[in-house]
């Protein structure tokens, strides 16, 4: 059997565009906040210009094709890279990976002509390809989501593909046999070329199922938190509300529920605009979030109104804490830009020695406990009793 690399060599080239084609098509249906799969159809596009070069070479001796043929191939790994830290979020310098790129292209120029040397030539290119092939893997480990299970195997692969160019580039430069180049029809350059296509494929695959990861994590995010405060949404709070009162149920456990709604918060609005409105609502999440122990449950239940579940507390410890975090809203305005806002809240709390550990029960009890405050005059706490009101 003849082992041809240069029909390797040149069905990568069209293994390369389809990837490309496919990537840019995958990129095109993404939101904005999903990046790096363009870079990527990027990469490949250079990539496989690079190969059809390299390919074309041994037919064509040119001093032109091998430059930039490896300098193309290089490129690609280095755009995939940029793909890598674009997806990552995280910020990269250019000026080194431009520096690497005309470096790569000045050694294989000199060393194709004057200085005709397959070894320097690609010992550089090899060289230049493990570095950036190192360094997104490393950021792939470091750096991504450790949800993300699919950054690890995106990251092996191209770690993987980086000892492959090392392993090959010992044995041309010091083991194999003289005049050992890429077409020589050496069995170990076969097997390298073969190998570096098909882990070239897979990170790209890899890359792919990352991306759909991340894609499931946002719409999951999307699904259970509230976009303006980043706290629960009613719908994740009143599922992780009922399983807290399932587990109270089993334990014998007592448990406070707390209404909270912003007083007069049209008027907020009405006076300082509605992008202030929203500062008010995340500034009061983030006092609740200080006043609230690890185990209580802080849900956004509709516009200005919040919900509270707090395990394993007795009805007068369910009004105080309610009461501390009146307290620190009145003596926390919210700032908004170079404004200070003061607002004041309201709060009904029932309590499941009155209501049982029945959802619907306790939030019944808080609304009209909350009514209460209201009525009362609002910034105060109001408690939901078996005889009526109380304060
Ligand atoms: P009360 O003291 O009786 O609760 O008076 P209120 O003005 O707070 O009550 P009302 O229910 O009349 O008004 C609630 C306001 O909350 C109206 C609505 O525009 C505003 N609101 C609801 N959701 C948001 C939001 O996400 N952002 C902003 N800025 N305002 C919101
Ligand atoms: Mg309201
Ligand atoms: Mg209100």
């Amino acid at each position: 059997m003849t082992l041809d690399v240069r029909t390797i060599v040149l069905f990568a080239t069209l293994m390369g565009l389809v990837l490309a084609a496919a990537l840019y098509l995958i990129s095109k249906g993404l939101p904005e906040s999903v990046r790096g799969a363009r870079a990527w159809s990027v990469g490949y596009a250079f990539q496989a210009g690079g190969a059809l070069l390299v390919g074309l070479r041994s037919v064509y001796p040119d001093i032109v094709l091998i430059p930039l043929g490896n300098t193309l191939l290089v490129a690609g790994h280095i755009v995939q890279y940029v793909a890598i830290k674009e997806f990552l979020d995280s910020p990269y310098r250019r000026w080194p990976l431009w520096l690497l790129g005309v470096t790569v292209l000045a050694v294989s120029a000199y060393f194709t002509y004057p200085a005709d040397d397959f070894y320097v030539r690609s010992a550089t290119t090899a060289l230049a390809t493990i570095v950036v092939l190192v360094a997104g893997g490393r950021a792939l480990y470091r750096e991504a989501d450790p949800r993300l299970t699919g950054a690890r195997y995106t990251a092996l692969l191209l770690l993987g593909l980086a000892a492959i160019l090392a392993v090959r580039g010992v044995y041309t430069v010091f083991l194999g046999p003289p005049a050992n180049t890429l077409f020589s029809g050496d069995v170990v350059q076969f097997v390298y070329v073969s190998a570096y296509v098909i882990l070239g494929v897979m990170s790209g695959l890899a890359f792919v199922l990352l991306i759909a990861e991340r894609l499931r994590l946002e719409l999951e995010r999307m699904a259970t938190l509230d976009a303006l405060t980043g706290i629960y949404n009613r719908r994740t709070f009143t599922d992780l509300a009922e399983r807290e009162l399932a587990r109270a149920k089993r334990a014998g456990a007592p448990v406070g529920l707390v209404l909270i709604d912003l007083d007069h918060f049209k008027a907020v609005n009405d006076r300082h605009g509605h992008v202030a409105g929203d500062a008010v609502l995340r500034a009061f999440v983030a006092t609740a979030g200080a006043a609230l122990r690890k185990q209580d449950l802080l849900g956004r239940y509709g516009g200005e109104e919040f919900c509270v579940v707090l395990p394993g507390v007795s009805a007068a410890e369910a009004v105080m804490i309610a009461q501390r975090l009146r307290e620190l809203v009145e003596q926390g305005p919210a700032q908004t830009g170079d404004r200070e806002i003061r607002y004041t809240i309201s709060a009904g709390v029932a309590h499941s020695e009155k209501a049982g550990l029945d959802l619907d029960a306790l939030v019944r009890d808080a609304d009209a406990a909350l009514y209460r405050a209201k009525d009362l005059g609002r910034n105060q706490v109001s408690l939901a009793a078996a005889g009526g009101a109380s304060a």
